[in-house]
């Protein structure tokens, strides 16, 4: 079950005071409504009822998707992920849950999004991940692009585009909340960074929480 409780805010622009849901937890299947409202981020905008205002309210909260068996903790701070830090174990109460439930730390709405998009396609974000760790390695060799192309730069899968012959995994890169450009690779090197990801004991599971990002793949790598 979803959990919420209500806040008082004080209106920046007239003063008064209205009420605003914070939802401590998401629960996508029973509450399909909230996930998307959370997926266009309808979730954080609160509306003056006195004025009319508008605010951007920005809280974390724990998604969970039962079916596809994954949780989100959600911290709206963008930025945090310079902390590679690796797994944490993971409470009792989950660990009687089915062993195949993945646990993640996620910071920034973009990164949230993306992992509910990866985890509903039923793809590994480790797996995605490694895809983006060699695309920033490899732009540089491929399209002759300066070293720092990435810098400032996220790359966010966006969906699975399912072609005739061989289906497509499709990325934006963004700098700034804006689309610069979009790629796409093909399934076959999904599939060779998953096999990577099955051979590589950094990369397993084991019950844990991970933070799931470009300087965890990057600390794994150099590790
Ligand atoms: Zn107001």
């Amino acid at each position: 079950m979803s959990q919420s409780r209500n806040e008082t805010l004080v209106c920046p622009r007239c003063g008064r005071q209205g009420t605003f849901t914070v939802w401590d937890s998401i629960n996508a299947d029973q509450d399909p409504d909230l996930k998307e409202k959370l997926l266009d981020e309808t979730l954080f905008l609160w509306r003056c009822p006195h004025c009319g205002h508008q605010s951007y309210i920005t809280f974390g909260t724990l998604y969970h998707d039962m079916e596809r068996q994954f949780m989100l903790f959600f911290d709206h701070k963008d930025g945090d992920n310079d902390i590679a830090e690796d797994s944490f174990p993971i409470d009792e109460m989950f660990k009687q849950g089915d062993k195949h439930y993945k646990f993640r730390y996620v910071h920034g709405i973009r990164c949230l999004k993306e992992k509910i998009f990866i985890f509903e396609e039923g793809l590994s974000d480790i797996a995605i991940e490694l895809i983006k760790y060699f695309i920033r390695r490899q732009v540089i060799k491929i399209k002759g692009t300066r070293p720092d192309y990435f810098d400032n730069k996220g790359i966010f899968f966006t969906e699975r585009r399912h072609e005739e012959d061989n289906d497509e995994l499709v990325f934006t890169v963004t700098r700034a909340e804006k689309v610069v450009s979009e790629f796409s690779v093909s399934m076959d090197l999904y599939e060779q960074c998953l096999q990577k990801m099955w051979l590589d004991e950094r990369f397993a599971e084991h019950g844990t929480v991970k933070n799931v990002c470009y300087e965890w793949i990057d600390a794994k790598m150099k590790s």
